[in-house]
């Protein structure tokens, strides 16, 4: 029978990437996003012809409550949750508005916390199931212009350690993937990569590349609680 995974964030960029990966490693998926139509497309281009796009603000506790237990009676177990959904808006501490502060915690981070409560108890009974949170290499390095940013993803380094902790016995892995610069819609704004450090690699990631790392961790059965950088090396130069 094969493995069924979530994947939030997955009608675009990373989260689509590691939902075609795993489509085509046998995994039926579960797209979630907030734009069903976009999820749809998504799920139209995977391997495969079992998938399903789903509309949940992770953001919202009641949309998440919900969508994990229709998921649990429509489709079963799930074996692995990626949490891709994230949102950025740069800008000075001082110029930021506490409405969009708090969005940035409540997609980034909270919106994780929700999805791994909604999924853990289904993961409990599945072996072999992992949980996996997107951070950033701003979480770990810091960035100007991205206090909240940061905040939310170095904030979800720390919960990520310790539901690694809580979990494990009860056979549930947790790891953390994250990314450095790498092309997605999220980026495409970006208007000064020329004020980058320098990428050792000598340019900025694409999806795919994302992805392989995502699926390593998740099938990875001795790994737990680890923070995996994919980001050329820019980490080195922050
Ligand atoms: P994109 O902007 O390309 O995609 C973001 C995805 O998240 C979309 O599917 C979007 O769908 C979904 N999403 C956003 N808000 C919500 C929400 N409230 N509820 C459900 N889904 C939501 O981003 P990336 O692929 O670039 O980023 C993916 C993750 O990687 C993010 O967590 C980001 O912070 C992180 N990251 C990205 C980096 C990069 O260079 N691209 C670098 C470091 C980290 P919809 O809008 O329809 O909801």
């Amino acid at each position: 029978m094969s493995r069924l995974a979530v994947v939030t964030g997955g009608s675009r960029g990373i989260g689509r990437a590691v939902a075609q990966l795993l489509a085509s490693r046998g995994c039926r998926v579960v797209v979630v996003s907030r734009d069903l139509e976009a999820g749809r497309a998504a799920v139209a281009s995977l391997d495969g012809g079992d998938h399903v796009a789903l509309s949940c603000d992770v953001g919202q506790e009641q949309e998440v409550k919900s969508t994990f237990e229709k998921i649990r009676k429509t489709y079963g177990k799930i074996s692995y949750l990626v949490n891709s959904a994230g949102v950025n808006r740069d800008g000075l501490l001082l110029r930021q508005s506490s409405s969009v502060m708090r969005s940035l915690l409540e997609v980034n981070l909270l919106g994780s916390m929700l999805t791994c409560k909604a999924a853990l108890p289904g993961l409990m009974h599945t072996p072999g199931a992992a949980l996996l949170n997107i951070g950033s290499v701003v979480g770990v390095k810091g960035r100007a212009g991205q206090s909240v940013y940061s905040a939310s993803k170095s904030g979800l380094e720390g919960f990520t350690r310790s539901l690694a902790k809580e979990v494990a016995s009860r056979g549930v892995r947790v790891n953390m993937l994250v990314p450095g610069f790498i092309r997605t819609d999220m980026t495409a704004g970006l208007q000064e990569w020329s004020s980058l450090p320098p990428i050792p690699l000598g340019r900025v990631g694409e999806v795919e590349e994302v992805a392989q790392a995502a699926l390593f961790l998740l099938l990875s059965p001795y790994v737990t609680g680890q923070t995996l950088l994919v980001d050329g090396g820019i980490s080195l130069n922050m």
